[in-house]
């Protein structure tokens, strides 16, 4: 696992104004331009993954599929599903492509279904596009990024490129998820941010221990807020709006397809980043179904060269509008009509406090991150009032006196008022989906 490093930094300085502009223009390609642009990238990595990474190479040939045959953006129908648990299994030999050392790459991590961390590794060029596609989110969400901007950040752990760049531009002030509420507030109050980014029931939290005068403060320069990582309702986005009197955008990303994948312009139209990924609904059997219908979704990342997803289920449920349904951005990058992920528990505590599940993913994250190889996937559970399970399958090496510290960290992040038990299985409860709820409240 590397971190972005200096030599890393210069690049994206050197890079800035040219990718900058590729991006922006791509917002606006002509229909025809993006149904081109999709296909000529999705050829070369097909054709790519193919030649370079195992897993492709096998898994087409045991279905028949011949490359060469490959040959527009509609044949991607014709290639098998991508599942989560192949990725698990193959990682790193199978599923990083030879051109790669594993050594050299950025790892991230995300939990899998049944039970093992799922890996995905991520060539410098991806972290390169994965940090100036978060700059575009605001060219669509508040009409443009300043390099002045003031961007408050609230969540699991820091954005990648740390508090600036080199040159004092795009500043950022990071605020774990796990601090304090009355922390969160003070630095909100004293950032005043012009872009702010945060868990939907964060959000909520942090309205909650809000004055109307302090709201007024924290929005004096607000020109958008940024909700992800969790599903949020556009009733909820609309009221949050109305409250701070700035647009409440969603954001629809994950680890596996490098980030960003969907996110909404200030029309509120939820727009899919055609140039970087491609998206599909498919119905139980794998068949592509009619624009406008729920289906599961399977991604394809365009530039991960280092670790190919096609057709990767990812394990929610979209409904993408047909191509003739136009947003007023001007955009015609297609949109999505409806998304529906797994839906995460809030934990009530004796003293009536609540806990959202934005807050108590972090608390289940920190260790994973913490633990990196001693512990995979966790799930926690509140089975009563003052007693939550950390279930968690182990890794090597999970020694008692880990067991212990996890058990001490939990208690302390759920404010002492719940008894913690570190309970270890082997596998971990699943949706009928496929996708694990993380959070479970059985009371
Ligand atoms: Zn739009």
């Amino acid at each position: 696992m590397k971190d972005i490093n200096d030599e890393m930094i210069n690049k994206i300085m050197e890079d800035c104004p040219k990718t900058t502009t590729r991006l922006k223009r791509n917002q606006f390609l002509s229909r025809e331009k993006i149904e081109k642009l999709k296909e000529e990238k999705f050829i070369k990595l097909v054709n790519y993954a193919y030649n370079n990474v195992p897993l492709y190479k096998k898994k087409y040939d045991e279905a028949g599929i011949k490359i060469e045959e490959i040959k527009t953006l509609k044949d991607i129908e014709k290639l098998p599903i991508l599942e989560k648990e192949e990725l698990i299994e193959g990682f790193p030999n199978d599923t990083v492509s030879k051109e790669y050392n594993v050594d050299d790459l950025t790892i991230g991590i995300t939990g899998g279904t049944t039970g093992k961390t799922l890996n995905i590794a991520y060539s410098d060029e991806t972290m390169l596009m994965r940090v100036f596609t978060s700059y575009r989110m605001f060219d669509l969400i508040a009409d443009g990024y300043n390099r002045d901007d003031v961007h408050t950040y609230v969540y699991t752990s820091k954005f990648p490129l740390g508090d600036c760049l080199p040159d004092g531009s795009f500043p950022m002030h990071f605020i774990c998820t796990l601090d304090g509420i009355e922390k969160s507030k003070e630095i909100l109050l004293k950032t005043k941010p012009n872009l702010l980014t945060m868990y939907p029931s964060r959000l909520e939290d942090i309205l909650r221990e809000l004055s109307e005068e302090e709201i007024k403060e924290i929005s004096k320069n607000l020109k958008a807020i940024c909700v992800k990582s969790e599903m949020s309702t556009q009733k909820q986005r609309d009221e949050w709006s109305k409250i701070f009197n700035v647009p409440v955008l969603d954001e629809y990303g994950s680890e596996e397809l490098c980030g960003t994948v969907a996110a909404q312009c200030q029309h509120k139209g939820y727009h899919i980043w055609e140039d970087l990924n491609i998206i599909e609904a498919v119905d139980e059997n794998g068949i592509n179904v009619p624009d406008g219908e729920l289906g599961e979704l399977l991604g394809t990342n365009l530039y991960n060269y280092a670790m190919p997803l096609i057709r990767y289920r990812q394990g929610d449920l979209v409904s993408i509008h047909p191509k003739e349904v136009k947003c007023e951005c001007g955009r015609e990058f297609q949109m999505i009509k409806e998304l529906k992920g797994r839906k995460n528990s809030t934990f009530k505590l004796k003293s009536g406090k609540v806990l959202s599940s934005g807050y108590l993913l972090d608390v289940g994250y920190v260790q994973l991150i913490k633990y990196r190889n001693t512990l995979k996937s966790w799930v926690l559970i509140q089975e009563k009032i003052d007693k939550v399970v950390f279930e968690c399958i182990p890794g090597e090496g999970l020694t008692e006196e880990i067991k212990a510290n996890i058990k001490k960290d939990v208690e302390k992040l759920l404010f002492n008022e719940a008894e913690v038990e570190v309970r270890l299985v082997k596998d971990l409860p699943v949706s009928a989906r496929g996708k694990r709820k993380q959070i479970i409240s059985e009371i």
